[in-house]
């Protein structure tokens, strides 16, 4: 299909496709390409709109393919361990010209096959080099081909200001990479980088989104910087850290950097190197989606990373997801009139998300609720049913231990949670 594509937009398809195959394949490792958050609208009569028709699509093991997603090149300086670009691995390189990504990404938009453009790159010669051809593919699309659509740029680590600066008046969102979840893990794997190298530009992509957003608000026709923020992710399971440090490094990055999303990566084994894990151990998929499930009890839940994970439970339960893990642990708390606790403690009971609970508190205005009345709400009653009254009595057992309730959970909601253990969860 990419073959015929490239013919028909007048490329040299066999080369074409043959960098393709190569860059699409390299940057399936990156998962840090949800579009959500930008408001970019179509306001110059030109291609694309950022803010509409976007829809994150996933692959059966949860990468998002609804982007163009590819290396500027897989050539790379570097010898990261974990990275199937290294310069070390013996693989085929290739990289694209600034035109032929610009093409490439016109000519799939028009067609329908992407809503926008995900780029990063392996470092070659320098930072600076590297990045400028990235500000410089952002740019044309912008500037030459009026694209509205997304554009997600890697930052390099290590590029000047002025090229961060120009990277954010081109692209949605950008990013740098954390890479290993503790400091000692990236000089375990990756000798060659230093953590300060990416916190300088997080650092300096803050200051620059906030304060362009101020202008913003003050002036009307200030450019756009970086609309949809930044984010970073975090490979797992390459290094020994547990699910305690690496949510720690994300609740640090959150707070100290204005983070819009930290993405986790599950390590995935295709490098054999003493310092990595084996080649057959990949992570589990289900570890990936309960990190998720904390990140999501962080932010929109009102949970400190401590409530999630502690000394004595440094490792999220795979079997069951993290509120309802903090609930067992916390049964002291429960169970909690609906009709008429806090939005706050609400959100804090298993099977009530955030709409739910917004709901609870709207409609309890009118008269008590009850089961039928939540049920219709959509709050997951199998659940919620141990940790809360309500106005009827149709369920009274408060004689249960955290054990007994896991069980009983496990054992009504069985089909659910052996899926969540094979496939990602969608929480984007
Ligand atoms: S710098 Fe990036 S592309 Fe290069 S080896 Fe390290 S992780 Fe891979």
């Amino acid at each position: 299909m990419l073959k015929i594509l490239v013919f028909l937009i007048g490329m040299n398809a066999d080369r074409i496709t043959e960098k393709l195959n190569i860059l699409a394949d390299a940057a399936k490792y990156d998962v840090s390409c949800a579009s959500s958050g930008s408001k970019r609208k179509n306001e110059n009569k030109g291609l694309g709109n950022a803010s509409n028709g976007i829809c994150h699509t996933y692959t059966e093991d949860g990468r998002c393919v609804s982007l163009l997603k590819i290396l500027l090149t897989n050539h790379c300086i570097f010898d990261c361990a974990y990275c199937v670009s290294r310069k070390s691995n013996d693989i085929k390189r290739a990289a694209f010209t600034v035109q032929e990504v610009v093409d490439l990404t016109i000519n799939f938009y028009r067609r329908n096959y992407i809503e926008g453009l995900f780029l990063s790159s392996g470092i070659f010669y320098n930072a600076d080099y590297t990045m400028e051809r990235l500000v410089r593919i952002a740019k044309k699309l912008r500037t030459e081909h009026k694209f509205n659509g997304y554009i997600h740029l890697k930052s390099i680590p290590g590029a000047s200001d002025e090229l961060m600066r120009e990277a954010g008046l081109y692209a949605d969102r950008l990013s740098v990479n954390l890479e290993m979840p503790t400091e000692e893990g990236l000089k375990l794997l990756a000798p060659d980088k230093n953590r300060q190298d990416m916190i300088q530009p997080m650092n300096f992509l803050k200051k620059e989104i906030i304060q362009r957003t101020e202008e913003k608000a003050l002036f009307k026709k200030a450019p756009q910087f970086a609309p949809a923020g930044q984010s970073t992710q975090v490979i797992i399971g390459a290094t020994p850290e547990n699910d305690q440090q690496i949510l720690y490094t994300a609740n640090h990055f959150y707070k100290n950097f204005n983070l819009k999303r930290v993405y986790y990566s599950g390590y995935v084994p295709v490098l054999s190197d003493s310092r990595l894990p084996a080649l057959n151990t990949s992570v589990p998929m289900v570890r990936e989606n309960r990190l998720y499930q904390a990140d999501w009890l962080m932010r929109f839940y009102g949970f400190h990373v401590s409530e999630i994970v502690d000394q004595h439970n440094p490792h999220l339960d795979l079997d069951i997801d993290p509120k309802l893990g903090w609930a067992l642990r916390n049964l002291q708390a429960f169970p909690i009139d609906i009709n008429k606790a806090d939005l706050q403690l609400i959100l804090r009971v298993p099977g009530i998300g955030v709409q739910s609970a917004q709901k609870i508190v709207s409609a309890r205005m009118f008269g008590k609720l009850n089961w039928e009345q939540l049920k219709k709400i959509g709050i997951a009653v199998n659940r919620a049913k141990y940790f809360i009254t309500c106005n009827s009595n149709s369920f009274e057992r408060r004689d249960l231990t955290g054990t007994a309730i896991k069980q009983y959970i496990l054992s009504q909601s069985q089909s659910k949670y052996i899926k969540a253990a094979t496939t990602q969860l969608n929480l984007f």
